[in-house]
């Protein structure tokens, strides 16, 4: 018989606000398919403590976190390493443990690119973004990665609008510029994929209106959207009715969980299980 075993794994999210973040429930779910003795901790960390949250994981012998706002940047200081691509971000989503250190890497952009290709290949498209913050930059490094032909990011603010067109020319081979966001944007007709990287539409916000000239989008254009709670937004639920095929923010999460899943653990979870668990708790 096995020994018993009263101590599992751990892993968590350090957060502030954190108490809507639903990735527990997606890992969680995830952990039990595979059957792993794995916990993933939902934890409210300030911006003044993080240094001593990321020392107690090490204390702790934790495997693996993810880090969301405000922390993605300010974390890095702590860590032993990073990724290119974290680097390249400057920011980090996903800590993995590796023996003594912990390493940091981002999988947000990954997770995009990965749901966008269940719909198409970023090879060789014209994108349109909207957003410049920290999804934005994870968004635009890896589809641009990925092949992208154009991305025009089109920002409410200039300054972080054009820091990350400077960041795209630099450290990528993708074609970019940037626009104002100012009124309804009207989108060109040969655009491919059209991107909400905004906070737009996040709860609490939830009959937030997407500034778009909604008669420049094309039935044939892609329109994806960052936000997961709730996953249909006024920018999805507009694209829908013009006929587009559309993609949620519940894609992104699922994916981005899939591959800190496999960095933690080594094994390869369901993504439908996960995807599951998240249509569960928001009701879809
Ligand atoms: P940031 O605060 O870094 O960036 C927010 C961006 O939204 C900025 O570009 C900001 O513009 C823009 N913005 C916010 N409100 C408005 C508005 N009313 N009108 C126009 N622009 C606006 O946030 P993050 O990039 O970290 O997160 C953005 C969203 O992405 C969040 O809702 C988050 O939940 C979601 N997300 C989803 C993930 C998933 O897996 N599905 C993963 C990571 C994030 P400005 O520069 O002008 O302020």
């Amino acid at each position: 018989t096995k020994p018993l075993n009263f101590k599992q794994e751990l892993t968590c999210v350090f957060g502030q606000p954190v108490a809507e973040n639903p990735t527990q429930c997606m890992i969680e779910a995830a952990y039990k398919a595979c059957g792993l003795e794995w916990r993933y901790l939902t934890i409210e960390v300030a911006p003044e403590n993080l240094e001593s949250a990321v020392e107690g994981l090490r204390a702790m012998g934790f495997r693996g976190a993810n880090l969301t706002i405000p922390h993605k940047v300010e974390v890095i200081q702590y860590l032993d390493g990073i990724s290119d691509a974290a680097a390249m971000m400057g920011a980090v989503n996903c800590i993995v443990r590796q023996g003594d250190h912990l390493l940091g890497d981002n999988t947000d952009g990954k997770g995009f690119v990965q749901s966008l290709k269940e719909v198409t290949d970023p090879q060789g498209k014209k994108i349109v973004m909207f957003g410049a913050g920290g999804a934005a930059r994870a968004i635009g490094v890896e589809t641009a990665l990925a092949g992208a032909a154009e991305i025009t990011i089109v920002n409410r603010s200039a300054e972080r609008g054009e820091a990350l067109v400077r960041l795209l020319n630099e450290k990528t081979e993708v074609r970019t510029r940037f626009e104002l966001w100012d009124g309804n944007y009207t989108l060109a007709d040969d655009v491919d994929v059209v991107i909400n990287a905004t906070s737009i539409g996040l709860y609490p916000d939830v009959d937030a209106v997407f500034p778009l000239d909604f008669s420049s989008l094309k039935s044939n254009m892609i329109v994806s959207d960052v936000i997961p709670n709730p996953p249909e937004t006024h920018l999805l639920r507009e694209a829908a009715k013009i006929g587009c095929p559309t993609l949620d923010g519940l894609g992104m999460l699922v994916n981005q969980g899939v591959i800190g899943f496999q960095l933690w653990t080594g094994v390869d979870p369901d993504p439908k299980v996960m995807r599951a668990a998240l249509e569960e708790v928001f009701g879809v």
